[in-house]
């Protein structure tokens, strides 16, 4: 397994936001965490990502504790809905930033980062951006270069936050096919947050339903929509128990 929680608790004050979460993620693998508005789906990413610290439990990948692991040595990509681009940098210098700030041990000669943004930037269907300022772009354009910046540092893990929740219906479901093709073809392990349904279902190999702090259900779309686990999932989905 790349990732591996157990026990995982976080509280802020007197709340459990996050209470004894257990997940196994394969390397690879697109994970869809799924349901209502504050049901802990971005504290658990946020402590993944090293930005929020769990009271209990432990965090795992590729074998590292990545607790004991600040954000910057963590080697996680992260695309956040209002994790803006640098608006004074150009395309292909926001898709290099992450490997320009690697430490000098790991990090490539100049040519070299220039071969692997040109390489990111035609795998990803945006060369023609290359030379463009953020402001130049749409907000789905925004997008495919911020996980293009994610990418760069070959992420052991790629976090996404609702990165399509600012977009309109046309343009996120023409994203969510991209999205699908370049995480299938360059099989790096995903953790997507979602709250939309149908995002997290067309998405996934695995789809976590989380509500008040707990995973309700584990299991590929099909195994849910067929045996949703308890009364929350067949609400929350709609379906019948
Ligand atoms: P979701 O992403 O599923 O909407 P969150 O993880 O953002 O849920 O939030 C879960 C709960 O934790 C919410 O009740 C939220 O108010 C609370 N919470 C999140 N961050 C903080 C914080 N820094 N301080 C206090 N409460 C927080």
């Amino acid at each position: 397994m790349t990732i591996e929680i157990a026990d995982l608790t976080r509280r802020f004050d007197r709340t459990e936001v996050l209470r004894g979460i257990n997940l196994a993620i394969a390397e690879g693998e697109l994970v869809a965490l799924l349901g209502p508005s504050g049901s802990g789906k971005t504290t658990l990413l946020k402590i993944i990502a090293g930005l929020d610290w769990p009271d209990t439990g432990s965090l795992t990948v590729n074998g590292q504790d990545w607790l004991a692991k600040r954000a910057q040595d963590r080697r996680a990509g992260f695309v956040f809905q209002h994790y803006a681009l640098f608006p004074h940098m150009k395309v292909r210098d926001n898709i290099a930033f992450g490997l320009t700030v690697l430490p000098r041990r790991d990090r490539p000669s100049a040519a070299a980062i220039r071969a692997r943004v040109d390489e990111l930037m035609r795998f990803l269907q945006i060369s023609a951006l290359a030379d463009r300022f953020p402001a130049e772009l749409s907000g789905g354009q925004r997008q495919r270069v911020a996980l293009g910046r994610a990418m760069a540092i070959s992420p052991a893990v790629l976090l996404l936050d609702e990165p399509f929740g600012a977009l309109d219906a046309l343009v996120r479901r023409d994203l969510r096919r991209w999205l699908r093709d370049v995480l299938e073809t360059s099989k790096t392990t995903s953790i997507f947050v979602t709250h939309d349904q149908e995002e997290a279902f067309e998405l996934a190999d695995r789809v976590v339903i989380m509500g008040a702090g707990r995973i309700e259900q584990i299991g590929r779309p099909d195994e849910i929509y067929d045996h949703p686990a308890t009364p929350f999932v067949a609400r929350f989905l709609g379906l019948s128990v």
